[in-house]
């Protein structure tokens, strides 16, 4: 059930409603918008009669939900979230770039890279200090000793630190030194994961599965709100389909399905999708085209030497050249958007 408030409803009636919700056993979650505040009602496990809250002061009407999500919707929230990271931002009107190593490998090859980023004008640098990989045998990350060089990154630069957290005890530690954490592809439905990530003060990037479904992937933000962390962005990354020409497959359909369904922030990982350095210039700005809200890329200062990811990371060079066409290409779109 959604509660909508009038428009001149006050905070006091706002707070009327969630005691008459919480008195019920469920939990409210009062999203305020900019013309109205809206009151999503979750924990409950069959309809609820909505003249339980329409004569209620302050209450425009009651609405039952008839979608298989909540929190994410349009209808809990009608305009765009933009998800506050410091004094940078997820989903405004500036095109957010995240780049930085597949892995945070040495202290060297972290600045080299940041120092790059930093310059082409990104706000955020991404690096993993836990890996997911394919073979055991692969390089893992540093694990805590990458998250100390991660902090002196945005320490030295002003970026913003984004980066990967496995499991849940990795996540206690990617809390205290990023200022965002990274669910990958593989743990989009680790509920246990999605549910501690929803505890956390810091915003959450959400990439979609390998083979996820819209329907999943936003299905997995819902289990991040539902435990009171709306700061979520949706990152779609590539799925596996037959095709072997690229690691994965750009969904870029998938930006616009999900902007007309959620409300939540979406960004593009051409270099997950690409899997080929060649490739990510052009997804990049297909991204940038179908109206990502960022995007999120892989840049080595030695991409041969790479211990991750080495065939897909950008040179420093083509990450410059990349901010300059994604940035006036985003210039010419974002006014066009708006109007
Ligand atoms: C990554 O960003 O380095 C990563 C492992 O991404 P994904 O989860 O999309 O594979
Ligand atoms: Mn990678």
């Amino acid at each position: 059930m959604f509660v909508v408030m009038k428009a001149d409803a006050n905070a006091r009636q706002v707070e009327g409603v969630i005691q008459v919700v919480n008195e019920m056993g469920l939990c409210a979650h009062a999203l305020p918008g900019a013309k109205r505040t809206v009151i999503g009602i979750t924990g409950n496990h069959s309809p609820l009669d909505p003249s339980r809250f329409d004569r209620l002061p302050g209450v425009e009407e009651a609405i039952q939900v008839t979608k298989p999500y909540k929190l994410i919707s349009l209808e809990m929230r009608s305009e765009k979230t933009v998800v506050p990271v410091g004094d940078a931002s997820i989903g405004g009107d500036e095109l957010a770039v995240i780049a930085g190593p597949c892995a945070v490998e040495t202290r060297e090859q972290t600045f080299a890279v940041a120092e790059a980023v930093w310059r082409g004008g990104a706000r955020f640098f991404r690096g993993g200090a836990y890996k997911p990989r394919s073979s055991p045998y692969a390089f893992q990350g540093l694990g805590e000793d990458g998250l100390k060089i991660l902090a002196e990154v945005r320490e030295r630069y002003g970026l913003k630190i984004v980066t990967e957290a496995l499991d849940e005890h990795g996540l206690d530690l990617v809390e205290r030194y990023a200022d965002v954490i990274q669910i990958g592809a593989r743990n989009m439905q680790n509920f246990s994961l999605l549910r501690r990530a929803g505890r956390s003060h810091l915003p959450v990037i959400l990439k979609r599965g390998l083979s996820a479904t819209l329907e999943e992937w936003l299905l997995a933000a819902e289990y991040i709100m539902l435990e009171g962390n709306y700061n979520v962005v949706l990152c779609e990354r590539g799925i596996r389909t037959f095709s072997d020409h690229t690691r994965n497959t750009l969904d870029v359909a998938a930006v616009p399905a999900v902007r007309r369904l959620s409300h939540l922030p979406v960004i593009i990982d051409p270099s997950h999708a690409a899997g080929h350095n060649y490739l990510v210039l052009p997804l990049a700005k297909a991204g940038v085209a179908v109206g990502a809200d960022g995007l999120i890329v892989e840049v080595h200062n030695s991409p041969r030497q790479a211990l991750c990811d080495g065939a897909q990371a950008l040179t420093l060079e083509q990450f410059g050249r990349m901010m300059s066409e994604v940035r006036a290409m985003h210039g010419v779109l974002e006014p066009l958007a708006a109007a």
